[in-house]
This record gives structure tokens, sequence and C-alpha cells, in this order.
């Protein structure tokens, strides 16, 4: 089996659109649009994709998925083979049907992988690159000569923000992996910029730190710089003030890693946008690493100037979701270890089922819980525990798993419990099965994805499904609302 290219691109073509209804919007943007279809023979699609860790990734998360794309459209199983980007340059140029995406992605970083290693065997840039890049105007090579010669400075890192104790979870394995990758290999990954967004308390802070932290440590000598936006900003206009603006320019554009936290509020400040854009192409031209993190993806950001956020979208824009239970589980586990208490079971499982909205609350009912206890010599258990997450969170649910949702639910009907989880489809099962996920997702704060792993292994999409079943019937059928609303009673008071 040979084809020909423009086959080859049909065959990707019709597999992309078999993918694109099994993920999400966003991955496969991110994973799928970047890739480049290079020859189709013997059983094998040859794949070009942008880096090590883009091969990965996809290795280890979507193989399957493409695979049975392919042998859906071929009719028989073809192997998959990489070619990364950075390490062929003699690959032909991409189809242009493939380059239609919206935002820039492989083929710039690309581009910019190749601008680097020309720089830095000896310019080769044309000027109508530097003119299509809009590129400031400084002379990027005196940054690289300056090096050496400037004071040295303390990165504002806190230690205290590893890898290591940052707990990987569902909501934020891309972001984690991602910056992984970036430690790892900074300025040499086509994530640059990385940047990682979220709403408050989720760990943004956290895991750009950690970056630094891991690249300080692998690297005494690199110039690893942490600033959060104000601050950043604080500076450009004491510069302006001081006529300083020099050295305040030098020593932003002589780092190796550049970390700036909260780019939100940058929003409307033009001036400091400006320098920051130039301090931005600079490092990313010297092929420096630039890391940033957002309360919104760039493309959300309001009063900011189209320059930077079309920077902003070079590299990979990774998001942190709010945690689910496990994770908050595991994020308590984690850090009563750190500070050598130990929580009693049901209260780990009671303050991770309450505090659900993000990870600086967890941490705030942690440390009031060991106050209390300490202050009122009480011991920590349940009760005190009520009284902390209600201060801190309010109105306290009551401490209701899925799995005491599922018993009861079994109970009400006289069914054996592990039918919700089993396959069956007989109909009186299908619809315990269905109450007790639309109880579930009423009850405890467990993401689709956790309820649904609770009843089998079954996908999100059915726990949507059962969930607007349940709710319809309920409009439709008193006599089965009044149902459900004994069963929550039940499962109300068994939780007390
Ligand atoms: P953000 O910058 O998104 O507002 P932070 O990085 O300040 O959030 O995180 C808030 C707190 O939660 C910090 O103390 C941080 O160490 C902790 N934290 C956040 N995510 C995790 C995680 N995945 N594992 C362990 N601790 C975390
Ligand atoms: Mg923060």
């Amino acid at each position: 089996m040979q084809t020909d290219p423009t086959d080859l691109q049909r065959v990707w073509n019709d597999c992309l659109s078999l993918i694109r209804s099994s993920v999400t919007k966003q991955s496969f943007k991110t994973w799928f649009e970047p890739i480049v279809p290079l020859k189709l023979q013997d059983n094998e699609l040859k794949i070009r994709v942008p880096s090590q860790f883009f091969y990965e990734w996809l290795e280890e998360r979507y193989y399957p998925l493409i695979r049975k794309a392919l042998a859906e459209i071929l009719g028989q199983e073809v192997r998959l083979s990489y070619s990364i980007c950075a390490d062929d340059d003699s690959l032909p140029t991409p189809n242009p049907a493939s380059s239609t995406r919206e935002s820039p992605g492989s083929e710039d970083a690309a581009m910019i992988d190749r601008f680097h290693s020309n720089f830095t065997q000896g310019p080769v840039v044309t000027d109508s690159f530097l003119a299509s890049q809009r590129v400031a105007t400084i002379p990027v090579q005196a940054y690289g000569r300056m090096k050496g010669s400037l004071p040295a400075f303390k990165s504002s890192l806190n230690p205290r923000y590893t890898f290591e104790n940052f707990i990987k979870g569902d909501s934020n394995q891309l972001a984690r992996a991602a910056a992984l990758a970036v430690a790892n290999n900074p300025g040499g990954t086509s994530f640059n910029p990385l940047v990682v967004y979220g709403g408050v308390g989720l760990g943004k802070t956290h895991l750009i730190q950690a970056i630094g932290n891991q690249v300080l440590h692998q690297h005494k000598a690199k110039r690893v710089f942490y600033v959060s936006s104000e601050k950043f900003t604080v500076d450009f206009v004491n510069a302006i003030q001081r006529d300083t603006i020099n050295e305040f320019s030098n020593f932003y554009r002589s780092m190796d890693l550049l970390i700036v936290d909260d780019i939100q509020f940058f929003a409307g400040k033009e001036k400091t946008q400006d320098s920051f854009f130039h301090t931005f192409n600079t490092l990313h031209q010297l092929g420096r690493q630039i890391v940033l993190s957002s309360d919104k993806t760039p493309k959300e950001l309001e009063g900011l100037d189209e320059r930077l956020v079309s920077r902003f979208q070079w590299g990979l824009t990774a998001d942190i979701q709010p945690p689910d239970l496990e994770t908050r589980i595991a994020i308590l586990q984690k850090k009563s270890e750190e500070d050598k208490i130990e929580l009693p079971q049901d209260v780990l499982e009671f303050v991770a089922a309450n505090v659900t909205s993000n990870i600086r609350e967890l941490e705030g009912c942690l440390i009031g819980l060991l106050a209390k206890a300490s202050l009122e010599n009480k011991e920590v258990n349940l009760d005190l525990a009520k009284e902390v997450v209600q201060t801190v969170v309010g109105n306290v649910k009551f401490h209701i798993t899925i799995e005491g949702i599922q018993r009861s639910v079994c109970e009400f009907f006289d069914i054996a419990e592990d039918l919700v989880r089993a396959k069956t489809r007989k109909q009186e099962i299908v619809n315990a099965r269905q109450i007790a996920m639309y109880l579930a997702k009423e009850l405890t704060n467990s993401s689709l994805k956790t309820i649904g792993l609770h009843f089998g292994g079954r996908d999100h999409s059915t726990v949507i499904h059962a969930y607007q079943t349940v709710e319809d019937q309920m409009k439709s059928a008193p006599k089965f609302r009044d149902t459900v609303a004994q069963i929550r009673k039940k499962i109300e008071l068994a939780a007390r």
C-alpha cells in the first residue's frame, strides 16, 4: 500500500474527522492540528510532530485513538511512526491543507527553532523574517554578550514550590506535564512561552515557580527570575522616574528563564506592555524560556495589546481546572504529612468533599483545623472538621459519598449493589443506576468523570444523559419525583 500525497492528506483528514468527535476541542487543537502526515506505506503512517514531548504525549494518550481511526478508514491495522520536527530540517514543507490553523503552532515553533539554531551558529536571519515577526530593533546579540558581566541577583522563587509537592491530578495533568518538559529543557521545547491559566488558588504560582526551582536545581548558573506582573509594572515605572530604564531592560533581558505571574494585571497598562513586549521578543529570539500565568486564556484577556496576545499564543497554553475529589484528598493527605499531623480518614474525606472551589481554601481548612485543635485542646475529629469547614465555606453538605448513594438507592429498590456498576441494561437496573448518578451529581461535588468511574467506568456523557433523563422524568411524573425525594432523604439521613 502506498498513497500519493493527495490521498494521504485525504486519509488524514478523514482520520481527523473521526478523532474530533472523541476529544475536547482544546485537545484537538493542541494535539491533532499540529500533526503533519508525511507518508503512508507498507501499513505504516509516518507523521511529523513538533517535539519530543509532543510525541511522548501522543504515544501515551492518543495512540490507540489514532490507530482505531486509521483502521476504520483504511480497513486495516496501520502502525504509526514519528518524525520530530526540531531534529529534521530536511523535511518537505507541510501540505497547505494542514496549515490552515487559526493559531500559530508547530510550524511557527519549528521556524523559531530554526531561527534559534541559525542565530547561535551566526545569524542568517532575513530582514523580511524580522519584519514579519515585528521583532524589536534591539541588537539581540548584545544581551547574549552582556550576560557574564551582570551583577548577582535573587531569583525571587519560593523554594517551597516544587514539582515533588505538586500533586498530579486530572485537573492539572497537561499543565504539569508541559511544565516538567519546560523545566527539563528550558528554551528547548516548542512551549515557549508556556502559559498556564486557571482560576484563583488552583496552583498556577506553585507550578510556574516549580519550573524555576527545578531549573536552578539542575543548573546553578542559570539566570532564573520570577516576577509578578504588578512588580514588573512598579519596577518599570520606577525605572522611568529614576532614568534607569537601560538597567531595567538589561536585567530582564539577561534571563535564561523569566517567569511572569498573573499577566492579566498588564491589562490597560500600555507602556508597561510595550516594555514587556520588547523583553519578550529579545528573550524569545535568544532561545530563552518564558513562562507566564494568567487567570484567563490569552485570547480572553481584555486590555492587552494584540501583538502581545499573539506572542503568547506562539507556545503552549495549558489550563488548570478545579481539582476533583480524588485530587483534593491526595492534596490534603500530602499537606497533612508535610505538617506531620494525622488526619482521620473520615475527616479527610469530609473536608475534601466540602471544600471544592480551590486548593488555597483546602489549605485554609487544614490550618484552621490544627489551630482549633491545639487552641481548644480538642481532638481532630469529624465534629471539629464540621465547625471549621462551616466557617471557611459556609454551607456544609452532609458527608455523602458516591458509594453511600449507591448503597441507599439499591436498598430502596431492593437490588444487589454491584448491579448499578455492572453492564446490565435491564430496565429496573437502568432506572436505579440513573437515579444514583443523578443524586451523585446533586449531592456530592464529584466531577462527571469521577461519577462515571464509580459506575463501572462509564464515561461522563452517560452521566449527563442519566442526569437529564431523571430531571425530565421528575418534571413530568410527580410520583417519580416523590420517589427520588424519598431516596434523597434516606441518603442524607444515612450520612449524618
Ligand atoms: P494560584 O496561583 O493559581 O492562585 P497557588 O499556586 O498560589 O494558586 O496555589 C494555592 C495553594 O495551593 C498553594 O499553597 C499551593 O502550594 C497549593 N497547591 C495548588 N495546587 C497544588 C497541587 N496540585 N498540589 C499541592 N499543592 C497545591
Ligand atoms: Mg498565583
